[in-house]
């Protein structure tokens, strides 16, 4: 095998990373070779606490028997199985199980291969909701500034990241953004859902005033923005946007690809705020992580709109090739069990003090101005450094992982999602040693 030059790892030019200072990471590689429970270990076989379940998605922990097994059978048994036309018994079964989980009403479950291809999936389905039902004018749609979902053409069109549009072109016409929730001024190291900001949801009023409600198809929203921060929704906001949704005959669409599966104390974040939309976008800890999934889940009505033409023709011309692989269904079956017999799904509920009371002992570290958290998902949010935005966080991220923790950053905010199976010591570990980057980075 080629080496690469100045480390015992292989070769590196061939791989274009992504989201990754591709140059950078090749000078200093974090190499991940192993993984069990809480942990990863690195090539050269440091532990390393695992603060952000992989990236949100490893919520039973890393390397769980049953799914690996589940995974190896599945492989073994039936590798694929074609989607169009055809189906397998654990997609069904896998479907109704999700379904089962979600709030009453969110019962029909379409497959995917990732939240990327889950956000394009629920704004297609949504424009042609409307066109089946004669409201073809309905075809504008509105997301959130510093919203993130994905990164095709639909979710960076409705997503509100600057970095992830300005060079891609025009994007999709007829997008208008509500603004973000994020307001330090007035909600700083707030606990749970911060107080102020119900109010913003009423953007939605202005864009109906300037496009009317006959044009708008969708609004759709992170009831936790995470990759942007970690935002909480304060208090009514999502209240107020399901009754303005309902008044303008406006579709909602969460985007729980984060928050799914546990992350707020409740199977789903909808339930934790109790607001149901009308379409829910999931993946990441459908799996655990350990094999590409999405799904979207659509309301019984918008799902029957779609069934009213002649029955041999396809309802829906959308879908992919990998829609409910066999080795996601298995690995989704087996996910749901060990959550189930756990219990994982309420677990951050119960540990959601505990990290909210370590997290805030970080109040006084250098730097901090904001700390902010929500069932076992937490944000750190670091002054940027004059000129500089998104670096001292970034160092505190490499410093992390030199003392064996992995965190994430998003800006200069430091973003915790660690697996639900984190126990006490693990969460005091973590404050620890971020407390120790913060100051050494200070
Ligand atoms: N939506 C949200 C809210 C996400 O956080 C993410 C990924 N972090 C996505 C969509 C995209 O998911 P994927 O990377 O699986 O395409």
């Amino acid at each position: 095998m080629t080496q690469h030059p100045h480390t015992d790892v292989p070769a590196m030019d061939a791989y274009w990373m992504p989201f990754t200072a591709n140059r950078q990471f090749k000078k200093n590689p974090r190499l991940l070779a192993r993984a069990e429970g809480m942990h990863y270990w690195t090539a050269d076989g440091r532990q390393i606490l695992d603060g952000v379940a992989g990236l949100w998605c490893v919520n039973a922990g890393h390397g769980r028997p049953r799914i690996v097994r589940a995974i190896q059978e599945q492989a073994a048994e039936m590798d694929y199985a074609p989607p169009f036309q055809m189906g397998h018994p654990k997609a069904f079964e896998l479907a109704e199980r999700v379904a089962a989980l979600a709030p009453a009403g969110l019962n029909r479950v379409f497959f995917t291969n990732s939240g990327s291809e889950a956000v394009e999936t629920a704004l297609k389905i949504a424009l042609a909701y409307h066109r089946s039902r004669g409201e073809a004018s309905r075809t504008r749609l509105i997301g959130r500034e510093r919203g993130y979902h994905g990164v095709n053409f639909g979710g960076i069109s409705v997503g509100g990241m600057v970095a992830n549009r300005k060079m891609f072109g025009s994007l999709l016409s007829g997008v208008d953004h509500i603004r973000h929730t994020h307001d330090p001024a007035r909600n700083a190291y707030s606990r749970g859902q911060p107080p102020h900001g119900v109010e913003l949801a009423d953007d939605i009023e202005r864009l109906v005033a300037l496009h009317d409600a006959s044009t708008i198809a969708a609004v759709i929203v992170e009831p936790v923005a995470g990759s942007t921060g970690v935002l909480i929704p304060p208090i009514g906001y999502l209240q107020r946007l399901r009754e303005l949704c309902d008044k303008h005959g406006i579709l909602l669409i969460f985007d729980e690809v984060i928050t799914g599966f546990g992350r707020t104390g409740s199977p789903f974040a909808a339930q934790t705020f109790g607001v149901t939309p009308d379409l829910m976008t999931l993946a990441k800890g459908i799996t655990n992580g350990c094999v590409p999934m999405g799904a979207v889940l659509a309301s019984q009505k918008i799902h029957d709109t779609f069934m009213g033409g002649p029955e041999h023709l396809i309802e829906l011309f959308h879908g992919y090739t990998y829609s409910a692989h066999p080795l996601a269904c298995a690995a989704g079956l087996a996910t749901l069990d060990t959550y189930a017999e756990e219990g994982l799904l309420s677990r951050a509920a119960t540990l959601q003090e505990t990290f909210a009371d370590a997290l805030h002992t970080l109040r006084e570290a250098p730097h901090v101005i904001d700390i902010r958290n929500i069932g076992l998902v937490g944000g750190i949010e670091l002054a940027p450094r004059p000129g500089e935005p998104g670096k001292r966080a970034f160092e505190v991220f490499l410093d992390c992982y030199e003392r064996g923790l992995l965190i994430r950053t998003t800006g200069d905010t430091i973003a915790l999602s660690p697996p639900l199976i984190i126990e006490p010591a693990h969460i005091g570990q973590i404050v620890e040693t971020l407390g120790a980057a913060l100051r050494r980075v200070a």
